[in-house]
């Protein structure tokens, strides 16, 4: 049997179930992950000393937050585990990875990537004035430091995370000036049925609604924003609801359409994409097992498609089962069904969820010309609509090239998705049809030094 040297990136519920399921055949693999404690987004642990207990900080998933905690405090001896440690290129099954502000390589044979995801944004007027968030950035505050973004906070956006976060707030202590969601109340009565299937997560979004109402929060329905007021700081935020303008007094807005898959990394290890309508995104070609089109690189959880930290545990270890069969070790192929067969029923669960909070089609025609969309590079909707113009570029990197939209620190992880609703819509396509930035290392900023030293290793002497 040869080598096999297994590398996880991310230890979130994916990464950390992945390895569980590796150990447990004797590999020992190597798990990389920037943050600096394990658990991923939704588990994420506060630095140690702080004392928030895990009911507060992570309401009714603690016991799964616990379990997933646990389950990689007792794989520790078994792996090589490496926090605070970035991946930022993949080339010729080699990791360049930062640590401590030194970058090294790690060799793989094998690659799972189970790099979750991030807010989806699109922009708005105002949306960079100070004091604005993204949903997911605000939680990242309340759960890792027990900061809040503001006193007084709106939310706006849509998915379950929308009330989730605000529910989390208020409980804190926060003001909560408002949850303003973009779907319909008429949406969600019309997913219903589908949400029946997974009666707990229904019951858990009810009573955050319903906690909400019984405290005060106005929560709005069918909104779109206007404009942040304010120019040092957030002090309010303008809406549209049907054909009426209303305002709302805060000192913060957090906001985010849903989420989008984190794939720089199997872009980089050359997997074949493809767009996924649902999540109105591109994202790594996979079997049911989450085979990439590469042999040897497997994609799992949030990375490969956004399904929520239950699906990201069962697609961790359906990965790793993939992995341990392909480099002829003892497999439970039982297991690997049921694993499959929980993954599908999940993924009808999504679907519902999907229909409950859809994602706003009509946003991008309104984003204003002088809106920035690219903030790296200070690219406005306005040039990239006058690029298609004049131009009559169709594609996303044919963009880029232009107007230099994606080309900034974030490489358009932050703008990339906004930028493609902008192109489709001015040019009259589908967000499917204008494909997707092509990624270049680094996938996170890293200083030029490593990338210099990295190079002139790598040059035939
Ligand atoms: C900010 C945020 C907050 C969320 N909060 C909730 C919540 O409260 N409740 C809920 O039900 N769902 C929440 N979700 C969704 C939920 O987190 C996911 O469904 C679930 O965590 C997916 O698990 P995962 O293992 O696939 O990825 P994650 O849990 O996201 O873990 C991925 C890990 O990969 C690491 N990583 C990514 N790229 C690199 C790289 N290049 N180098 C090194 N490490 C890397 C990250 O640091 C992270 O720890 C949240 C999502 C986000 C983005």
């Amino acid at each position: 049997m040869s080598m096999v040297m297994p590398v996880i990136v991310g230890a979130g519920p994916a990464g950390v179930r992945a390895a569980q399921a590796l150990a447990a055949q004797g590999l020992r693999p190597v798990i990389l992950d920037e943050a600096p404690r394990a658990g991923g987004q939704i588990y994420r642990q506060p630095p140690p000393g702080f004392q928030r207990p895990k009911t507060a900080l992570y309401g009714f998933e603690h016991r799964k937050a616990d379990a997933v905690h646990r389950a990689m405090d007792a794989l520790l001896p078994q792996v090589d585990y490496r926090p605070g440690t970035l991946v930022w290129n993949v080339e010729g099954k080699t990791l360049d990875v930062l640590q401590d502000g030194v970058s090294t390589a790690v060799p793989y044979t094998h690659l799972i990537l189970a790099t979750g995801a991030t807010d989806r944004v699109l922009p708005f007027p105002g949306w960079l004035t100070p004091g604005v968030y993204t949903l997911g950035g605000s939680q990242v505050a309340l759960k890792h430091q027990g900061c809040a973004i503001g006193a007084r906070v709106a939310f706006m956006g849509t998915g379950p995370l929308l009330y989730l976060v605000a529910y989390q707030y208020a409980k804190a202590g926060a003001k909560v000036a408002a949850v303003l969601d973009t779907s319909r109340f008429a949406d969600r009565l019309a997913a219903l049925p589908g949400l029946l299937r997974a009666p707990g997560l229904l019951a858990k979004g009810l009573y955050y609604l319903a906690w909400l109402r019984a405290h005060g929060v106005p929560l709005r329905s069918g909104v779109r924003p206007v404009a942040v007021q304010g120019k040092e700081r957030v002090t309010g935020l303008t809406y549209r609801q049907g054909v009426r303008t209303h305002a709302v007094d805060c000192d913060a807005l957090a906001y985010g359409l849903a989420l989008r898959s984190e794939t720089q990394l199997a872009s980089l290890a050359g997997c074949e994409f493809e767009y996924n309508t649902r999540d109105r995104n591109w994202a790594p070609r996979r079997d049911a097992a989450g085979r990439s089109s590469v042999p040897g690189v497997y994609v799992a959880g949030d990375g490969a498609a956004i399904a929520g930290a239950d699906a990201a545990e069962l697609a961790g270890e359906r990965a790793a089962l993939a992995l341990l069969e392909d480099s002829n070790h003892r497999h439970d192929t039982v297991r690997a069904r049921e694993l499959e067969a929980r993954l599908d029923a999940n993924g009808r669960v999504r679907a519902a969820l999907e229909r409950a909070f859809p994602f706003p089609e009509d946003w991008a025609r309104g984003i204003a010309d002088d809106t920035v969309v690219c903030r790296c590079e200070e690219v406005t909707a306005g040039t990239l609509r006058q690029a298609v113009a004049d131009t009559a570029a169709q594609e996303m990197n044919r963009l880029k090239a232009l107007t230099r939209v994606g080309m900034g620190r974030c490489q358009g992880r932050m703008c990339g998705a906004a930028a493609a609703e902008v192109l489709a819509q001015a040019c009259g396509r589908s967000p499917a049809d204008v494909g997707r930035l092509r990624n270049q290392p680094p996938v996170k900023p890293v200083p030029v030094r490593v990338v210099c030293r990295e190079r002139q290793e790598k040059a035939p002497s």
